[in-house]
């Protein structure tokens, strides 16, 4: 076996992938970028360019209204299979629907109301913009306390860490699963033990988790989570969301967005809001079939991939560029800001470099590769063990090497642009 700067070593993983085939299942343009954004937004899966062209000519264009018979049971029926098959948790415990910030607040308010005579909410400093907002807006509204913990920037939030802030004020504890920034993975088991331990509900966020890394919500007893499917699930731009609650929580919350689509008796048009039994319960409104379709086929390829191969590709790729950067990149002014250890890290990897948002301008309009870039100084390279493969990723670092070596990044403004 090759090391991994040999020049024959992608191309040797490559043909031994079991999961290499997948790729073509996927819209990938010949001499199309080198794209390792799926962290960001996963490419498009071809069944859905032909599913949802089919889904508007023969469902909404045929059936018009009477496809509501079917499409009324699809959050439900996507949810389950999320459950089942990426996040370790039982049938009618996940739903799809709404955003992800928006089912965090629907799922923080329902978990506040179920602690009324506790005061503190905690998140990290570092976490995710959406979710420390969310976090803040509720706390303000109902005279909460939010406590934002500092964790080690690489390895973010710990038990250990966590501990000293715990007492019994807390009501709930919501991190993400996986760092948008460093890549790393906490120890859910630890922190959701350590919580429950003060009688706290957990909130995790799984955005660059579902898809991208084994999650078992049910082993670690976790209250309620929310992800997003556009990242590692491939369900397209601004496609929903899902949420999930704990069997035995999902009848004892209610949340805080009262719409017919969560009622008891949707089509009686009450005139009370009477909550249904069971996760159908979260849903607000009119969930967009249009993208909910590709939700389903999305997610549907990741179970189908299954979630042991994918994860022991994704560390091979991700350990591929760690080596690559100790190897070509260190001695140009980069460092890993990601944890080391493959154990800890999910499907990115966290570059940091003092010049990285020119570089990373430079990769993008010079080299025809796709990072992206998050303050202050870091250029992830996000893998989808279903469609990202060795070679891509391998000439994506060895461009890299070639922007820094040849300094062409100093063409580029220092100014960040509106969208990074
Ligand atoms: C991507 C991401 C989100 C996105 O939230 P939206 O409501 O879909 O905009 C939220 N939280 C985390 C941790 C994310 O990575």
């Amino acid at each position: 076996m090759t090391g991994a700067a040999d020049p024959g070593y992608a191309a040797e993983m490559d043909a031994a992938d079991e999961l290499a085939s997948f790729r073509e299942r996927f819209v990938i343009e010949q001499g199309g970028p080198l794209y390792m954004d799926g962290n960001s937004l996963g490419r498009l899966p071809k069944a859905t360019a032909g599913g949802v062209g089919d889904f508007i000519t023969d469902e909404w264009g045929r059936d018009l209204v009477r496809g509501w018979s079917r499409w009324i049971d699809l959050c439900a029926e996507i949810g389950d299979l999320i459950a089942l098959r990426l996040v370790g948790a039982a049938p009618g415990e996940v739903i799809v629907s709404d955003s992800t910030s928006v089912n965090l607040y629907k799922l923080a308010a329902s978990a506040l109301d179920l602690k009324p005579e506790r005061s503190r909410i905690i998140t990290d400093a570092a976490n995710f913009p959406t979710d420390r907002y969310v976090l803040q807006g509720l706390a303000e509204q109902r005279g909460k306390k939010l406590d934002l913990l500092e964790f080690d920037p690489i390895d973010g939030p710990t038990a250990a860490d966590l501990a000293p802030a715990l007492d019994d004020d807390v009501a709930i504890v919501s991190f993400s699963h996986v760092d948008y920034r460093s890549g790393a993975i906490a120890d859910m088991m630890a922190i959701t033990d350590a919580v429950h331990r003060v009688g706290g509900l957990v909130i995790w966020d799984l955005c660059h988790s579902a898809g991208a890394v084994p999650v078992d919500l049910n082993d670690c007893d976790v209250d309620l989570a929310v992800g997003c499917t556009y990242k590692y699930l491939n369900a397209g731009p601004g496609a929903p969301a899902f949420l999930y609650v704990r069997g035995d929580l999902v009848d004892r919350l209610v949340q805080p967005i009262w719409g017919w689509f969560g009622h008891a008796a949707q089509f009686t048009m009450e005139r009370d809001y009477l909550p249904a039994a069971g996760i159908r319960r979260f849903l607000v409104g009119t969930p967009s079939l249009l993208s909910i379709k590709g939700v389903e086929t999305g997610v549907a390829l990741m179970a189908e991939a299954g979630i042991g191969r994918f994860r022991a590709k994704s560390i091979a790729l991700t350990e591929m560029i760690v080596a690559l950067c100790e190897a070509w990149l260190a001695p140009l002014g980069f460092s890993l800001g990601s944890p080391r250890d493959p154990a800890r890290r999910g499907s990115h990897v966290a570059l940091r470099h003092p010049e990285a948002w020119r570089i990373c301008r430079a990769l993008i309009e010079k080299q025809n590769v796709i990072p992206d870039f998050r303050e202050p100084d870091v250029i992830r390279f996000g893998v989808a063990p279903i469609y990202t493969s060795f070679t891509e990723t391998w000439e994506a670092m060895d461009r890299l090497r070639q922007v820094v070596e040849q300094r062409t990044f100093e063409q580029f403004p220092a100014e960040r642009n509106r969208i990074t």
